[in-house]
């Protein structure tokens, strides 16, 4: 494909189509890891109960487990006749007209079917007082209420959260199968770039991009390689690319990816690899480009723009569901919020702005724009907890329209 193929670009629609289709035949491989090493990961096969839980009826409070025919019937007075500790040894069924104290968690004993709590009941020389009838059955946490044997569990492409890892912890259940996370190197790459901590020359400036990356592939749960940066010179560019090419799954790059007569990965790509798109219709982060490595080899490459509040946009709207669809995961919940002010959108492309959440007291989510809307303007990126999504097409937006955000 050459260049003049791409005059104006793909829409975005049509760049989150490429994405999937080039993730899903690139599927990363599935790995059993250990449960107490899979936070974050996406599962690679659905998972079900092996047994009940809880796995026996057991007491949800802290008193006396008694049979409450007792109570309804009797004088308001039971025997203690042992106790019944979680994880201790079986108290013997206390019989009619007896009770056993019991702990939460502990599980109840034969014949018993409801728990008094201790803050309503007094002993008394080895006899307990029912201050208050608990009500038939209560307190106690049934076998199998929370979780059936061959229940659903968690679903494939569902990411590994705490709950969701405590939740396969209480099957004992060790191992899971879950997608490998993919390995990504990050570059960075311009003349002007310094590193913190060295002195600036003029015209020079900071790099914060690699910064920005490092840290949105970290909140993924990855662990991202840094690359040293590399200077706008073809032959080490492309030097550099064909290692990370070959020992990496995603080579992301940012800057150089313009038509600028510095802007060297389009050429450098499209004669080495194969672009599956460069330019997306998207304000920022229009130079974009995906390409497979060809020749650099058999990592993927997603160039991004050097912008930093392009990298931060280009990230979220494509990089990131790329990494999504390298590991199968589950489509992520779609957020709304009402504009908290107008917003007058002026050009064609697909928009991703800068805002800030908030939620009033009537718990509606409100977004503000920033109206620092230059792709450099970093402060307006770093004071942002979210983009605002403006679909194509100049328009003017009213307060309170309802719009898209990626929470960031
Ligand atoms: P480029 O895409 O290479 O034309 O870069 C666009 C703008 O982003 C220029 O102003 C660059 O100086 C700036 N830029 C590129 N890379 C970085 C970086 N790693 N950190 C900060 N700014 C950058
Ligand atoms: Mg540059």
């Amino acid at each position: 494909m050459s260049a003049g193929a791409f005059p104006s670009g793909v829409a975005y629609d049509e760049a989150r189509a490429i994405i999937a289709g080039v993730a899903a035949a690139r599927r990363l491989p599935v790995a059993t890891m250990a449960l107490a090493r899979a936070h974050g990961r996406v599962l690679a096969a659905d998972v079900t109960a092996r047994m009940a839980v809880p796995a026996f009826d057991n007491s949800a409070m802290d008193g006396f487990a008694l049979r409450h025919a007792d109570v309804a019937r009797g004088d308001g007075w039971l025997e203690l006749r042992g106790e019944q500790f979680a994880g201790g040894p079986q108290a013997p069924p206390p019989g009619p007209g007896g009770c056993v104290r019991i702990t939460t968690g502990a599980p109840l004993p034969a014949g018993t079917d409801t728990v008094l709590i201790k803050e309503n009941a007094e002993v008394v020389d080895g006899r307990v007082r029912v201050l208050a009838d608990p009500g038939a059955g209560r307190n106690v946490r049934r076998r199998g209420e929370d979780v059936e044997p061959g229940a659903l569990l968690a679903a494939a492409g569902q990411v590994l959260v705490p709950a969701r890892l405590a939740l396969l912890a209480a099957q004992g259940i060790d191992t899971v199968e879950v997608v490998r996370p993919p390995t990504v190197a990050v570059f960075c790459t311009g003349d002007e770039l310094v590193e913190p901590g060295m002195p600036l020359g003029p015209g020079q400036i900071y790099n914060s991009n690699r910064e920005l990356l490092m840290g949105l592939l970290r909140s993924e749960g990855l662990e991202p390689v840094a690359w040293p940066t590399q200077p706008d010179d073809p032959a080490r560019i492309e030097s550099a690319l064909r290692h990370a090419g070959e020992a990496f799954d995603l080579v992301l790059t940012c800057g150089g990816v313009s038509a600028g007569e510095k802007d060297h990965f389009p050429a450098l790509l499209q004669r080495c690899g194969r672009l599956h798109f460069w330019k997306v219709r998207m304000r920022p982060g229009m130079p974009a480009l995906l390409a497979d490595g060809g020749t650099l080899g058999p990592a993927l490459f997603l160039c991004l723009p050097g912008n930093p509040v392009s990298v931060l946009a280009t990230f979220l709207a494509l990089a990131r569901p790329l990494l999504d669809g390298l590991q199968g995961r589950a489509p992520r919940r779609v957020v709304r919020a009402r504009l908290a002010s107008p917003w007058h959108k002026r050009h064609d492309r697909r928009e991703f702005l800068r805002g800030r959440l908030s939620s009033g007291d009537d718990g509606t989510l409100r977004v503000e724009p920033d109206p620092a809307d230059g792709s450099h303007r970093m402060r307006a990126a770093a004071d942002a907890d979210a983009l605002i999504v403006l679909d194509e097409g100049a328009r003017e937006y009213p307060a309170g329209a309802v719009v898209e955000v990626l929470p960031c």
